[in-house]
């Protein structure tokens, strides 16, 4: 039995309580600790709508509705994991380079401690500073990133850190082991008919919607599996990867996306990779007026915390 675990809403209902994820005890601690949920409110990357500091918040308030047992993957999460809502790490609004700073500081003894934190965003300029305390601890990662789009440009007004360019830094900072990586989900409007092919210039595999869309699901999850293999993964991901008739809650959406249960089934499709973090990032709760987007993303952090105590079932089992 882990050391720390929900509250039980067959006891305690679920509206009653302080708002942590999946009302796990707020503990800022990695002593007996697997896997710590680590809120990252901060929004200043973003190009367009912005909101996303009130992210975590949202999540965390419907993902009072999730029970312990996922019956898809056959896994009772905390008979494996112990899992604590660590609460959020500090930010200076307005500040980026400030910022990106105490978020890397701040993942720093998550890591130390051994613990797999699962980040909610915040918009995707978060990803950089957490990449760069991932490869502090693990060396370079591989990056599994679902999104509608690459983020691979190179400035926004002149600046090189924002959300639409995370991915290229990382390149360029050496952090990630791009030969392994892969984005998938880019859809939309482009800024030129070179876009994408930059990412892939850069070393990504990338996988269109539209591509998705004709060959399959299964042939993505195929397609997965063989980019990365065994290597360490981070995966990535950006809401905007669901239709925004699913996700709406976000600022920059792109129409001709994916379901929610499309979303759930290829999360789940990671089964027995090597992960060993995950974000969840660019949800707005301003534009996501009955909750669908946040209780969307407090459903994927759920499957992807699955997919951690999956692995240390089969290992148990050896
Ligand atoms: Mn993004
Ligand atoms: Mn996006």
């Amino acid at each position: 039995m882990s050391e720390y675990r929900p509250v039980d809403p067959r006891e305690s209902p679920r509206f009653a309580g302080i708002k942590t994820f999946m009302r796990l005890p707020h503990i800022k601690t990695t002593k007996g600790v697997d896997i710590a949920i680590v809120g990252v409110p901060f929004d200043t990357g973003a190009s367009y709508r912005v909101g996303a500091r009130f992210g975590p918040e949202a999540i965390r308030s419907v993902s009072a509705l999730l029970r312990h047992h996922n019956e898809v993957l056959d896994v009772s999460i905390f008979d494996h994991c112990s899992v604590v809502d660590y609460g959020d790490l500090p930010v200076n609004p307005g500040y980026i380079e400030d910022s990106y700073k105490m978020i890397e500081d701040g993942i720093q003894p998550i890591l130390d401690g051994d613990v797999i934190p699962i980040l909610l965003g915040g918009d995707h300029s978060v990803t950089l500073p957490e990449l760069r305390a991932m490869a502090k601890k693990h060396g370079t990662v591989a990056i599994i990133h679902f999104d509608s789009h690459s983020d691979t440009g190179d400035k926004r007004f002149g600046r090189k850190f924002t959300h639409g360019t995370p991915f290229r830094r990382a390149v360029e900072e050496e952090l990630i082991m791009v030969e392994n990586s892969i984005q998938v989900g880019m859809r939309g409007s482009i800024y030129s008919r070179d876009s994408l092919n930059d990412a892939r210039k850069l070393g990504f595999d990338l996988i269109t919607t539209v591509e998705v869309q004709k060959q399959g699901i299964d042939t993505l999850i195929q397609r997965i599996h063989d980019r990365v293999g065994d290597v360490k993964a981070f995966v990535s991901f950006d809401i905007d990867f669901v239709d925004p008739a699913y996700a709406p809650g976000t600022g920059t959406p792109e129409v001709g996306g994916f379901t929610s249960s499309e979303a759930l089934r290829i999360v789940r499709g990671l089964k027995g990779l090597n992960l060993i973090g995950f974000d969840l990032v660019e949800v707005l709760p301003q534009y996501d007026p009955s909750q669908i987007t946040a209780l969307l993303a407090a459903n994927i952090v759920y499957e992807f915390m699955s997919l951690i105590a999956l692995r240390k079932k089969l290992e148990s089992a050896e």
